[in-house]
């Protein structure tokens, strides 16, 4: 029996997660050559967490930066930083502080929409939503994740012949928990406007709405349990200790090329082919085998406020740029008409800056057209850390968007 105690305790301790007292989180703007080889130098020498841009690695002149520092070097960097004359400010003073502020909601039960909700709650979510809404939701497993967890999808829609249909997934990256929020608060508003709402009942009866909840499944718990700022997903690589591959990076659209690595400890790490991962294998081959009925993909991240369209991999132009510029427009502005949140929008590599890999590129270069990367709340206050008072203005307002770009496909697909 002690042996068993003992056992207990020690995953008990091994389970508890990391803390960030005192760390910080800076806004640079690199003027020169000089400031970005500076804080290449100082990641060098100290671990920096690199919110914008994804690494280190893709830091440019002109463009602002969003790091974080750990507590023990942090006055260190910033006195190396505010030394050079590179404009800086603190974003965050306390990233803990953050952390333990995050979960504000008044709402507070097993699940809610209006909470981050724990893997498993998700998944019990899942099945309770298709249970209860037998001719609307059906639920089904499109894979296995690394350590061996249900990739499930959620099909919404009424049934019907040859419908189009439109993919939207969350929880890519695994720290960007207001994404598998909006999954799950797209899904309610689906089932609760179905007969109630003529627009969002004429998409169901006419288009079906593929969505998934959470990809990395893995990566998702781990910032629940062990690392709040975990980022990719959480497969062992070959002859080093670095877990993890960057999905957004896996996918064959320029693969391995620009904004991403062979470096399994970096962050932006491709993996040793295009889909190595079961996670995105598993979207890869649904894809796949629903075109062409899928006509539209939507894949959402955060944050920065951003709706992306093709190409990040390479500058070049879409062959369909005219028209996902004037309808990521379009759908920005519905966006905005709620809450007066500002979104920049543009192909992802002139927008943003080069990355390859991506899921967004790689479904338009498979024949999906209507193909958008959605950055959501905030541009920083609170970065990942988005306390969940504001999962409502988030998705609500996220809503407009997606119905936007969902009535464009079901009147031009
Ligand atoms: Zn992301």
């Amino acid at each position: 029996m002690w042996i068993l105690l003992l056992l207990v305790s020690i995953a008990a301790v091994s389970a508890e997660p990391l803390t960030f007292y005192g760390d910080k989180v800076f806004r640079v703007v690199p003027q020169t050559y000089e400031h970005v080889e500076l804080l290449k130098s100082i990641a060098g020498l100290t671990k920096l967490d690199f919110w914008v841009p994804d690494s280190v690695t893709l830091l440019e002149e002109g463009k602002a930066a969003d790091f974080r520092a750990a507590y023990d070097v942090a006055y260190d960097v910033q006195a190396l930083i505010a030394q050079s004359g590179m404009p800086f400010e603190v974003m965050i003073d306390d990233v803990q502080k953050a952390i333990d502020n995050q979960l504000n909601s008044n709402v507070r039960s097993v699940h809610s929409y209006e909470q981050y909700n724990e893997l498993e709650n998700i998944y019990a979510w899942t099945a309770n939503i298709a249970a209860q809404n037998p001719n609307l939701v059906t639920r089904s497993q499109i894979g296995t994740s690394f350590e061996g967890r249900p990739i499930y999808l959620l099909k919404v829609g009424k049934a019907g012949a040859n419908k189009n249909a439109i993919f939207i997934d969350c929880g890519f990256h695994a720290r960007e928990w207001i994404t598998p929020a909006f999954c799950q608060w797209f899904v309610k508003e689906a089932v609760n406007s179905y007969g109630s709402d003529p627009e969002f009942t004429n998409l169901l009866n006419n288009l079906d709405f593929y969505v998934l909840p959470v990809l990395n499944v893995d990566g998702y718990v781990y910032t629940w349990t062990n690392d709040r700022m975990w980022r990719k997903t959480r497969s062992l690589n070959k002859n080093t200790p670095c877990v993890g591959t960057d999905p957004n990076r896996n996918f064959a659209a320029g693969w391995g090329t620009n904004g991403a690595t062979s470096s399994p400890c970096s962050e932006v790490y491709c993996g040793t082919i295009p889909e190595s991962e079961s996670e995105t294998r598993a979207l890869g081959d649904f894809i796949r085998s629903n075109l062409p009925a899928i006509k539209s993909y939507l894949t959402i991240h955060s944050y920065s406020q951003m709706l992306l369209f093709p190409y990040s991999y390479t500058h070049k132009l879409a062959n369909d740029y005219d028209e996902l510029f004037t309808l990521a427009e379009g759908a920005v502005n519905a966006l905005s008409s709620l809450y007066g949140t500002q979104y920049t929008y543009g192909p992802g590599g002139k927008t943003i800056y080069l990355s390859s890999g991506g899921s967004d590129d790689w479904a338009y270069d498979t024949g999906v057209k209507y193909s958008f990367t959605f950055e959501l709340r905030d541009t920083g206050k609170y970065g990942f850390i988005l306390p969940e008072s504001e999962i409502v203005e988030t998705c609500e307002e996220t809503m407009l968007a997606v119905k936007y770009i969902a009535n464009h496909v079901l009147n031009n697909a």
